[in-house]
């Protein structure tokens, strides 16, 4: 796929998603509902999940179960195949690497190729709350981009550094089907869900089987 050079995505402005993060966070969740998370062997977190082309009540009670869902486990971001659904919406609610708070939403998410010179990988630790307990490093560029819609379905653009560039990478690479231990080698993903196998989730979690 070829390199866009470009700064400003195409389709889309740069959303603002870092005023009013408490008040908006805390309005989604409490109108939604708790729902238990799906975890690594769930078909549903294993294939790309199906476009949103319906901007309606039913998708925003989904983002708000999801906001609801992603608190009650800790998480930071929150993609919908994790509370069963199959829908490409992904939910967050993380800082960036100068200590601002980002909060939103983003439907049917692509991540924008990076200009070769913004790749800047940093190998920090990530997790996910569908393998609950494990922890690997996993570099990653510092800096994404990813364009999509809002639930109203308006097109927009999310712009994130550092933790807050991972996560949007992360909840995307979810809505396709691959979970961060895809990423690893062979050694790491199996030291990973040996780290899932021995511990226990703070939050409930769909049976697998
Ligand atoms: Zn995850």
């Amino acid at each position: 796929m070829a390199q866009q050079e470009t700064d400003r995505p195409a389709g889309g402005e740069f959303v603002v998603d870092t005023e009013n993060c408490e008040e908006r966070e805390r309005a989604h969740r409490e109108r939604g509902t708790v729902r238990p998370i799906t975890v690594v062997g769930n078909p549903v977190l294993h294939r790309e999940c199906r476009d949103v082309t319906e901007f309606d009540d039913k998708l925003a009670a989904l983002i708000d179960d999801m906001f609801a869902s992603q608190r009650a486990a800790e998480g930071v971001g929150l993609a919908a195949n994790q509370i069963g659904v199959d829908l490409k919406v992904f939910v967050y609610d993380c800082m960036d690497d100068e200590g601002v708070r980002h909060v939103g939403v983003v439907c049917n998410p692509v991540l924008e190729e990076l200009p070769a010179g913004r790749r800047v990988l940093d190998d920090n630790n990530e997790g996910c709350l569908s393998v609950p307990t494990a922890y690997a490093e996993l570099a990653r560029p510092d800096y994404a981009v990813v364009r999509g819609q809002d639930a109203e379905g308006k097109p927009i653009a999310v712009e994130g550094t550092g933790y807050f560039a991972r996560c949007l990478q992360h909840e995307t690479d979810h809505l396709y089907g691959y979970l961060y231990i895809d990423r690893l080698s062979k050694r790491e993903r199996r030291r990973a869900l040996r780290m899932m196998e021995e511990g226990t989730p703070r939050y409930e979690t769909v049976p697998s089987d």
